[in-house]
């Protein structure tokens, strides 16, 4: 049975582990990431002191954690002293317009590639890794087609069950409403925050655009044959380095970039901001996001209940009124 590893981010490349014989999961998609309330250490990322807890319980498999954030660079460091012995923290530079910062991006990529290869997995033949990408570039398409007809909910469960075994679930469309358009932005979205989608829809807003990073954020990374004539290995580097769109980086103007289309496309009339407690990378673009865009923010915490805790309801549920 091939080796479970775990990624605490959609930009730690999938195909890169799957070309070494092992299986990769988004660790915000295993059903057992989180139940009940979230730890809530002071001052810690309820996010990154789960991953920490789940690496923890489950030793028999290996742990990715990347430097996005201090947050989980600090809960690689707890992870390997709690024992567990198959953690990797892979450098993601936060600066991405140089070269040396896609040389840093290659180098990690390599190094993660020697220790998939202490774990036990196998050295990876350019053609797998070619007919790898090229199916997951045929999923990512078509998951990205679906994405402004589908079900908000249909859509968030079909990108979860990608980052978990990397298959396509065929999406329904959704029923036509007259619901005010939204877009949930922020930090990872979760199995127990789908109930969320169809709170919003209870208030009145639907969810247009989900660029939560785990949903259709985590989609970008794109990889392009030209004519047969490229390596796998490069068209792996610049397919995550080129696409990667992620609010850590300097400058995060590519984030920006990604949702301005996007917001106007699917006339998206208000944000929200989905953070989970002790993140500030999120929490901090709230004022620019209304700057930027001109549109009304409301930020909303991940708690560890399904959906969204009640006193936030109420929250959105008043947000969406202010926009009728
Ligand atoms: S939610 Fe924020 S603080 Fe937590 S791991 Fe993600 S970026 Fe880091």
């Amino acid at each position: 049975m091939q080796m479970d590893v775990f990624l605490t981010s959609p930009w730690i490349p999938a195909e890169w582990i799957r070309a070494h014989g092992l299986q990769p999961r988004g660790i915000w998609s295993a059903e057992t990431f989180q139940h009940g309330p979230w730890p809530l250490s002071a001052g810690v990322c309820a996010f990154a002191e789960a991953a920490v807890r789940f690496a923890e319980a489950r030793t028999n498999s290996a742990v990715i954690f990347s430097t996005a954030c201090d947050q989980l660079r600090r809960g690689f460091d707890t992870a390997i002293l709690r024992g567990q012995s198959r953690a990797f923290l892979f450098n993601l530079p936060a600066t991405w317009q140089t070269a040396a910062a896609t040389q840093m991006f290659r180098s990690e990529l390599e190094r993660l590639g020697q220790f998939l290869l202490a774990i036990g997995g196998r050295a990876p033949s350019p053609e797998v890794l070619r007919q790898d990408l090229l199916q997951s570039s045929r999923t990512r398409k078509r998951l990205l087609e679906s994405a402004s007809a589908s079900s908000p909910r249909g859509f968030a469960e079909a990108v979860a069950r990608f980052h978990w075994d990397g298959a396509f679930s065929p999406l329904q469309p959704a029923a036509p409403t007259n619901h005010i358009p939204l877009a949930l932005v922020g930090g990872p979205f979760l199995a127990p925050h789908w109930k969320l989608l169809d709170e919003i829809e209870a208030a009145g807003g639907r969810v247009a655009l989900n660029a939560t990073e785990t949903v259709e954020c985590s989609l970008s990374p794109t990889f392009e044959f030209e004519a047969g004539a490229n390596h796998p290995f490069d068209v792996l580097v610049h397919g995550y380095w080129d696409n990667i769109i992620g609010v850590f980086q300097r400058p995060n103007t590519r984030l920006y970039s990604w949702l301005k289309p996007r917001l106007a496309s699917r006339h998206v009339r208000g944000i929200v901001l989905w953070h989970f407690t002790g993140c500030d990378l999120w929490r901090a673009e709230a004022q620019t996001f209304r700057e930027t865009f001109g549109l009304p923010v409301l930020l909303l915490e991940a708690s560890g209940e399904p959906g969204a805790a009640p006193r936030e309801i109420n929250r959105l549920q008043a947000f969406v009124e202010t926009l009728r």
